[in-house]
């Protein structure tokens, strides 16, 4: 008996849903990735589980921080190819793991039929904690149990099927980004632009920062990622752990 051949991502894939907490995280961790998947012809969609109405750093009143951060994530999403942006509307900060939020992020994998799903890991990690937000990790954790079992089994949620017609679907992948364990790195020092403008759409979030210092944290950042996993020195690396689900 030989043993198992260790599994890779697919090369390529049709459709990728991402499911994050907040409008930024996704660009944060995966634009650059993104960008390369769109180039490629794949088609991406965001779904965005609150409108981040509970950060920014400006006088902006609170009741348009909501609308604004989505218009925000619109225009990121379009530096990186990405049109089709979905916001569940839930109250940032709040999330909890419910069956109504699987239930929603079940609809919507059942809806996009992704053969890849990208999220935020339900693992604490420890060594940087402020990627562990408790939404990031509620929504990492409800997203893995909505990709299996809920989306793919037609008994979940039958009303997804009974009352929109929404057949069962199965993901193969799920890209877990701020997790402890990540184990495949992306070099995205090619399109590092795009993923600069993606987050430079970001307005309310990062225009408090003078001149040149997102740019400098961020080279910094996936500079040091890169090397960690072995990409050639003065590479850019966004990382991930890949898990396999069929
Ligand atoms: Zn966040």
């Amino acid at each position: 008996m030989t043993a198992p051949l260790p599994q890779r991502p697919a090369e390529h894939v049709d459709r990728v849903l991402c499911v994050l907490a907040h409008p930024d995280d996704v660009d944060f961790g995966s634009a650059g990735t993104i960008a390369g998947w769109t180039a490629a012809g794949t088609e991406v969609t965001y779904c965005i589980v609150t409108d981040g109405d509970a950060g920014g750093f400006d006088e902006t009143p609170r009741d348009q921080m909501g609308p604004l951060r989505r218009t925000e994530q619109t225009a990121a999403a379009k530096e990186v190819g990405v049109t089709d942006v979905r916001f569940l509307g839930y109250p940032d900060g709040r999330l909890e793991l419910t069956l109504d939020l699987r239930r929603d992020i079940s609809r919507v994998i059942r809806q996009v039929r992704p053969q890849r799903v990208v999220t935020t890991s339900p693992e604490r990690f420890w060594e940087r904690i402020g990627a562990s937000h408790p939404d990031h990790m509620t929504v990492g954790e409800s997203t893995l149990r909505a990709v299996y079992p809920d989306a793919r089994n037609p008994f979940a949620f039958p009303e997804l099927l009974a009352d929109e017609g929404l057949d069962a679907w199965a993901v193969s992948e799920v890209w877990l980004s701020a997790s402890p364990r990540a184990d495949h790195a992306v070099d995205v020092t090619d399109v590092f632009d795009r993923k600069l403008a993606a987050l430079r759409s970001h307005v309310t979030q990062v225009s408090h920062q003078p001149e040149g210092q997102l740019e400098e944290f961020l080279t910094g950042w996936m500079r040091q990622t890169a090397r960690t996993h072995a990409l050639p020195e003065g590479r850019l690396a966004e990382v991930f752990q890949v898990v396999y689900t069929d």
